[in-house]
């Protein structure tokens, strides 16, 4: 008990300080190590093992809906970065510069891909000829690279992991489409798979994705009340087909642009994990993201028959669930901590008496429920709590999202609430740039989103006193 004592001591509270909280979690969960560079992580087995969770659920999801994966190069040379004039200015203060192959200087500059428009619309101008080559709708898995002045582990890093769709339309109203569709699946992957319930949404133009005509939203609340990007899809509009000239031939013989659109959700997701259901013992997973689902404990393992019994539950659960025993000569104590520490959301215990009275004792991570089954009925009942966990974790940060929603009419009352109750605030906004930035200059807080789901809680804005044009979702973000 000594032992185990001093293993949970180990982690900061997150009411003495959530980002020292977040730091020891995502270093004892074993999900990253700090690297020589600055802003960049080692992902660790555990946390590679979290992406690739989701990797497989949004990649099946990506095929479904009829999209193909490629790969781009890493390099984009400098003049083909520059044809977009908007996209280049809003990236250049962020990209990585190759200046020399070997000893040679080169005789153009190479960036380091910050995002890859530029060089999916120049293979699109070469192979969009026709309609019938449209709809073009490729996805690339890869890493990018952005100088980020501050960093976190995988909140904000200066080379991280994600996806990035891009795709070509014979029409505006197919772009439109397909851009609201990509964001619908990525809150369908928070909600369903990450249990993270988000608010869906427009970009003011001053935080719109450079190049954009429109950049949409799903947008998250953390424990600490701060709100986090968790993707973003944008509409091209046909700005991008004039810089790089991608025209097809349409059914009446006519030149056309095309529309575009790109999206993209990133490593940042598994911050998210961390911030929306992680609690002072550590990790808190989802089910259907937690490489464990089940870890099986034996208890007083060297009496006999116990590990063999252990090891028969392994076997039939297997087939039910993603089930691991720990057969460690650690205390049972020192691994309900690990195992608690890294998420499990479902423990198994299992020791002479049970074997007995034909049971196991299973631990929630999520209520540290227990809950004692018979054996004959496992195979039915975990797959059952695997997903009431799954279910209340959502239920859980809904609330937590709802409670800490709040809504401003005049600008006193933002500034109180952004002070002492930290969270969304709605308030109404007139559609300047300078009331964002000035409501931005007073509180740090930014506009996340202009919600799909408005609702009218003033006339006018909160900052100016003009009419209000449109609800706003405000918050101080990551
Ligand atoms: P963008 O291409 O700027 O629309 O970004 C796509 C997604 O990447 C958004 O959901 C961002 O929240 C996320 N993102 C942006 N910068 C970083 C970063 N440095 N580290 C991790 N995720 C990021
Ligand atoms: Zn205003």
């Amino acid at each position: 008990m000594e032992k185990e004592k001093k293993f949970v001591e180990a982690i900061t509270s997150m009411e003495e300080d959530f980002a020292k909280w977040y730091t020891d979690v995502v270093k004892k969960a074993e999900l990253v190590d700090y690297s020589s560079v600055r802003g960049c992580m080692i992902i660790r087995p555990y946390g590679y093992a979290i992406w690739e969770n989701i990797q497989k659920y949004l990649d099946s999801m990506l095929k479904e809906t009829g999209h193909e994966n490629v790969y781009m190069p890493l390099f984009i040379p400098e003049n083909l970065l520059k044809k977009e004039a908007e996209h280049v200015e809003g990236f250049a203060p962020e990209v990585a510069w190759v200046t020399h192959g070997g000893n040679e200087e080169l005789t153009e500059r190479l960036c380091v891909r910050p995002t890859s428009e530029t060089l999916f619309c120049d293979h699109y101008s070469k192979i969009i000829q026709s309609y019938k080559d449209l709809p073009k709708l490729y996805n690339q898995w890869c890493s990018v690279v952005r100088w980020e002045k501050t960093t976190r582990p995988f909140l904000r890093t200066t080379e991280f992991l994600w996806q990035e769709g891009h795709t070509a339309h014979a029409t505006a109203e197919e772009a439109q489409e397909e851009t609201i569709r990509m964001l619908n699946i990525y809150a369908k992957l928070c909600e369903e798979i990450l249990a993270i319930p988000v608010v869906k949404g427009q970009k003011t133009d001053k935080e719109k994705f450079a190049g954009a005509k429109a950049t949409y939203t799903i947008e998250s609340l953390m424990h600490d009340g701060k709100a986090l990007q968790c993707g973003t899809s944008h509409n091209f509009g046909d700005g991008f087909a004039r810089a790089f000239d991608i025209q097809y031939t349409d059914k009446d013989g006519k030149l056309k642009y095309v529309h575009q659109t790109s999206w993209g959700i990133t490593t940042r997701l598994i911050g998210a994990i961390i911030m929306v259901h992680g609690d002072n013992s550590g990790l808190v997973l989802p089910p259907a993201i937690a490489p464990t689902q089940l870890i099986i404990i034996p208890i007083a393992m060297h009496k006999p028959g116990v590990v063999e019994k252990a090891a028969e539950l392994k076997e039939r659960l297997s087939k039910v669930a993603r089930v691991n025993m720990d057969v460690s000569d650690k205390m049972p104590g020192w691994k309900f901590s690990e195992y608690e520490m890294k998420g499990v959301p479902l423990r198994l215990e299992v020791g002479p008496k049970d074997i007995e009275k034909n049971q196991v004792v299973l631990v929630r991570r999520d209520s540290r429920e227990k809950i004692v089954v018979s054996m004959d009925e496992i195979e039915t009942k975990i797959p059952e709590i695997l997903q009431d966990i799954q279910r209340s974790l959502l239920e859980k940060a809904r609330a937590a999202q709802l409670e800490k929603t709040s809504t401003a009419t005049t600008l006193d009352e933002f500034v109180d609430l952004i002070n002492n109750k930290p969270g969304f605030i709605k308030a109404m906004w007139c559609g300047e740039r300078e009331c964002e930035d000035k409501i931005k200059e007073l509180t740090s807080a930014t506009s996340r989103c202009m919600p799909f789901e408005q609702e009218h809680v003033s006339d006018t804005c909160i900052c100016c006193g003009k009419p209000a044009k449109k609800l706003v979702y405000w918050g101080r973000a990551y």
